[in-house]
Parts: C-alpha cells; structure tokens; sequence
C-alpha cells in the first residue's frame, strides 16, 4: 500500500476516499494548486490534512471561525495528528506556547484565523518555518458576491507574497455560484489550478416542506419524535430564534441559542453545549454553522424560509455529516416571504457598494428569493429542484423526499373557494375597503364577535356560509388561494385582495384544487397535536435493526458517551454515529476486523479498541 492510502486508512480510518478527493490530494502532493467545490459534508477537510501529513513543514489552514478551530484541532490529535491553533481568544500564555512549538517544528497543521496574517510577529515566526502547503477554507468568504464576505481574507496574497518560497494553495468552498467561483480564483490568485466539482447530491438527507398552521406546534411535532436526536432549527431573526428558544425550553427541550447580537461569552459557551451535546437543540439565525464540523446534527428544521437556495442547502448541509440518514424540513409559510424581502433591502442598506453594484446584488437577491420559494412549492422531487438549481443531473424522483415519499391527495374546493372569493368583495362593496383575512374568517364561519356586529357585517349575505369548516381548513384554503394568485396580501396592512383571475373562479365556475399532504409528516403533526404536549409519538421513518442489534449500540452509544465525559470531548471525536452502527453490523472480535471498521484508524483503535470489543462480547 502506498503512503497515501495507508494514512488514508491508519491514521483517518477510512477505508476509501469519496468523490474527488483523492484528486485533490494528488494534486496537491504534486505541488499543482486546487480549488475544491464540494457540498458541505463532502470532505474537504481530508483533502489537505492528508497531504500535510505526507508534505515536509506545516500547513497553514485559514478559516474563518476561530471558535471552532479548537474543536478540529482536538478531533486531528485524537487521531494522533500533532496540530494547533492560534486566535485571538487564547491566553498570551497559551499562544506563546503554540508559537514555541511552532518553530520548533512540531505541528503538521497550524490552523489560523484570517486577522492573523496581517499581524507582523505572525508573519516574521512563519517565515521561518517551512510552509509547503496553504488551504482556504470557505474560500467564499474572500468575494462581496458570497454570502458571508470577510475583508480580513484579502489579505491572504499580501501574507503568502512575504513568504520566501510561495507555498501550494488550496481553496475549498461549497458555493456554487460561477461569479464567486471565479472571484476566489481571482482574488487568492491561484494558479492553473485544478478544478475539482463534486456531486452535490447527499444521498442520506431526506428533504421536506411543510406548511402548518401553527409552525411552532409542527415543531414540537418533530422534535418529539426526535428526542434522543440532535438538531439545528434556523430562524430568519434574532426575535424569532429567542422566542423559539424560550418557548421549547418552557416544553422540556434542552435548547439552547445562537445569533450575532449575543455577548461573545454567551455565544461561545452555547456553541460549546451543542458541539458537546450538552443542549441537543440548537435554535439560531444564520450566523450560527459555518464551519462546524458536528458530524451528529440528524436533522436541520428551517422555522422560516431562507433567502436563497444556496442558503438552504448549506444550513440543511449541516444535518447528516457522518452519513447517517437525516432530514431537512423547512416549515414554510407565505409571511416568510416578506420577512426574506426585508431582510434582502436591509443588507443591500447597509453594504459599501455603488449605486450600481448595489441595484445588481438586491435584483440578484431577488431572483434567488424566487427559485427559494418556488421550491416550497414544487410537487415534483424537492432534491431534484436542488440539484437543477445547481446544475447537476438526476433522476426523476429520489425516493427520499417529501414529495417523493409522501402521498398527496387533490381536494376540489372550487365551491369553498367561491364562497371566500365573494365574501372577501361583499365586504368591501359594504365597507369600501380591503381588510384581514381574520376578519374575513370570522365573517363566513359566522363569528359574534363586537368588530362584525359594529361594522353590520352580520347582515352579508355570505356571513355564516362556511359554519361547518374548520378554522384550520379554512386557513388551508386562504393559503391555496394565495398561493394559486386568486388572492393577494397587501404587505403594509396584511389585507387581503382579489387578483383579476378570481373572476375567473367566481363567474366562469373555473376548478380550485388544493394538494393535502397525507405522508408520514403530516401524520405525524395531526397525531402529535391532537394527543398533547407531553405525548411520544412512533417514529414511522427509521427502519431500526433488530432488538439485540438496538440494545449493542446503545450499550456502545453509552460507553462512548462515559469515554467523551472522561477525556472532556465531543462524543463524535470518540466515534461518529456511523462508526458504532457499523461496529453493530459487523461485530468485530479481534484488532484486525476492528481496524476494518469504517471511521476506526490505529489511534483510536489502540485507545479505544479493548472497550468497545469487551461490550460487544458482552451482547453476542
Ligand atoms: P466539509 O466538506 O463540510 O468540510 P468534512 O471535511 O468536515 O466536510 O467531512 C465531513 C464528514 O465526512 C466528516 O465527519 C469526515 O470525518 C467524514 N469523511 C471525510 N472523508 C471521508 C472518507 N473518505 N470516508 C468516510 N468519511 C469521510
Ligand atoms: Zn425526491
């Protein structure tokens, strides 16, 4: 076996490379600079911690989240990697011993924050040290064109052209968009690189959108039958992401929050009880993830939909790291739109650009909000819209969505549909203007409420005509007409309006369906609502091995989970979730099977090996 492969196998513990990374490494061992586009969870990582191990000197990794740097640098010494990190919330102390370490030559991988590079002591102590290799990653974060631009990471070239001898560039990102692809190229000045594109498709995420009434009971929905899972639900604001939070640690849940406008000190000590699986919810904006490598996150809830689809498939990306089966499900409503709207003027207000500059990104902005929402309301493969928006092909149908899995049932609410159409322009021609969809609610299920009867609402002659409809149902129908464009909602006021086409509906008795979901989600949040706060609910979409099998990897799961109390680490850093699975499967009784175990490298198999093989023993 070749060098490669053998660290690959020893030292990483896998015992195949994934798609376009041994690529990478080759190229970068040979000296040629890459540029990796991969989706989040593809691997990037790999592709220069290899070579650094094989390369003379240390590599260089920059990134852009210095709070998280600790916590890669644990994971590479847990596999026996010497590694270290310098940032700005070390200890002068702790910092002075890393530099000392660092001329003398001790660490293979250096990780470092982009600020870094500009400071001269950080400078003078690297020139000195052989620096074969340096990797960017989140790239992006060098171009105004991404979603996360960092000024700091223009000045990696300044940095590299101080250097005597220029070191071998690697950048890594997970956007797709061809303009930022080109300015990082650009900008870090990489030369004839290799262009490395993998699949974007994660096999293991099954994706989904759900359009509740009440997204914050559809959430305790999904989270009580997720209980012993860990996950990540995104807000589009920081109010939302407090109200969240407060409102599910109220319910039991052990949630915990992350957003920009938290003290540094609360931020950090939050991100460190989910990464620690202290908290097992994390709610948060979008300032929350990049970067993090928590391999057990099994599902990622967007509570609002994001602004992009770019957006989307890197939070979502966040879920199933480690390969295990995992969902992504964005509770959509049509409000979210308007918060997405003003959230896209709002960055365009605060940005340095020119006029010009500026009218470009926001109509841009624009058009990615529109593919976003037309994705909550595909009928067709929700990977397959993903995919088509990242120019990859595929199938028809993925079998793991949604809208692959879940079954749909069409309801003719022409009838129903009139009924609200009417009532909504009787009260207008009585009162002379629009009003709420409430209002008009309350109107045609005949409420008695002072507002109707003040306003003679009660005389109409469509008060009263949908008695027998559900509130919920009612809301369903407001939500098909608004989406079909028979309705319109005034944004300032949120008064609702008839479009020209619902002349259609009401004079040329055109047909109004609406889609039900009827697969297992909705199910699920029918039952979990009906049956209370405290009720568990079956889990209808996880096929679990047998019981002997169950109670294996949970004896695993809790000996995994007393070793990472002990030595004070991540419970991924021991194994990923996909490693204990496997060692279920196949039952190793010796060193040999143990080190063929996907995810088990010498490092851990000599630390951890004797235990684990004991508590199978134990259960065979
Ligand atoms: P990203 O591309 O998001 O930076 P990472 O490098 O963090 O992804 O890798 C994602 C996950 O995949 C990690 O848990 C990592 O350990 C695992 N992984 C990386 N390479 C392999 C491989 N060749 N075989 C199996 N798992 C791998
Ligand atoms: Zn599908």
């Amino acid at each position: 076996m070749d060098r490669k492969n053998e660290l690959l196998r020893k030292t990483f513990g896998w015992t195949s490379f994934r798609e376009g990374q041994e690529e990478l490494v080759d190229a970068v061992l040979s000296g040629r600079d890459v540029f990796g586009v991969m989706p989040t969870g593809g691997g990037k990582s790999l592709c220069y911690q290899l070579p650094a191990l094989l390369l003379p000197g240390v590599t260089l990794v920059v990134s852009p989240l210095i709070s998280l740097m600790k916590d890669q640098v644990m994971a590479l010494r847990s596999l026996g990697v010497p590694a270290a990190y310098i940032n700005s919330s070390q200890s002068s102390e702790e910092a002075r011993r890393v530099y000392a370490g660092m001329r003398a030559g001790e660490y293979k991988l250096l990780y470092i924050a982009p600020e870094r590079l500009t400071l001269e002591g950080f400078t003078e102590a690297a020139r000195s040290l052989t620096v074969p290799l340096i990797a960017v990653d989140e790239a992006h974060c060098i171009s105004q064109w991404g979603q996360d631009f960092r000024p700091s990471y223009l000045k990696i070239p300044d940095f590299i052209s101080r250097l005597d001898r220029r070191p071998t560039l690697a950048a890594f990102t997970a956007t797709a968009t061809p303009e930022v692809r080109g300015d990082v190229e650009r900008l870090l000045g990489l030369r004839s690189p290799l262009h490395v594109v993998t699949g974007f498709d994660r096999p293991n995420l099954r994706f989904d959108v759900l359009k509740p009434h009440k997204k914050y009971d559809a959430l305790l929905g999904l989270l009580r039958t997720r209980r012993d899972r860990t996950g990540i639900v995104y807000c589009s604001t920081r109010r939302e992401v407090e109200r969240v939070c407060e409102a599910l640690r109220l319910d039991g849940y052990a949630a915990t929050r992350y957003h920009a406008g938290l003290e540094d000190e609360e931020r950090r000590r939050n991100q460190e009880d989910f990464l620690y699986d202290r908290s097992t919810v994390m709610v948060a904006t979008n300032a929350f993830g990049m970067g993090i490598d928590k391999s057990n996150v099994s599902f990622v809830i967007h509570y609002n939909m994001p602004k992009s689809l770019e957006a989307y498939y890197q939070e979502a990306g966040r879920a199933g790291r480690d390969g295990s089966p995992a969902d992504c499900v964005l509770l959509y409503s049509p409000g979210d739109i308007y918060t997405a709207r003003m959230l896209i003027e709002s960055s365009a207000e605060n940005s340095e650009l020119t006029p010009e500059e500026r009218a470009r990104v926001t109509e841009r902005d624009y058009e990615r909000l529109e593919r976003m929402t037309e994705y909550c309301h595909t009928t067709g493969c929700y990977r397959g819209y993903i995919l088509d928006y990242f120019g990859q092909a595929h199938g028809e149908r993925c079998g793991n969505c949604g809208n692959c899995d879940g079954s749909f049932t069409e309801l003719d609410i022409t009838r129903e549909a009139q009924m609200v159409l009417s009532c909504v322009l009787r009260v207008h021609d009585k009162l002379g203007y629009y009003v709420g969809q409430g209002l008009i609610g309350r109107v045609l299920r005949g409420g008695r409420d002072k507002r109707i009867f003040a306003l003679d609402l009660d005389g109409l002659s469509t008060y009263g005509i949908m008695r027998g409809t559900a509130a919920g149902r009612l809301r369903d129908i407001f939500d098909a007409l608004l989406e079909a464009g028979y309705l319109r909602k005034d944004g300032d006021h949120g008064t609702i309006l008839p479009t020209p086409a619902a002349r259609e509906v009401l004079f040329h008795g055109k047909a109004v369906a609406m889609r039900v979901k009827s697969g297992p989600e909705a199910v699920r949040e029918r039952t979990s609502s009906r049956s209370g706060r405290t009720a568990r609910v079956p889990e209808p979409e996880y096929t679990e091995p047998g019981d002997a099998d169950n109670r294996l990897l949970e004896a695993l799961k809790l000996l995994r989970l007393q070793i990472a109390r002990e030595e004070g680490v991540p419970l991924y850093v021991v194994f990923f979730n996909a490693t204990l699975t496997e060692m279920v499967r196949r039952k190793p009784r010796n060193m040999g099977e143990f080190l063929e175990v996907p995810g088990v490298g010498t490092v851990k198999a000599g630390r951890y090996g004797e235990l684990f093989m004991d508590e199978i023993k134990k259960c065979l």
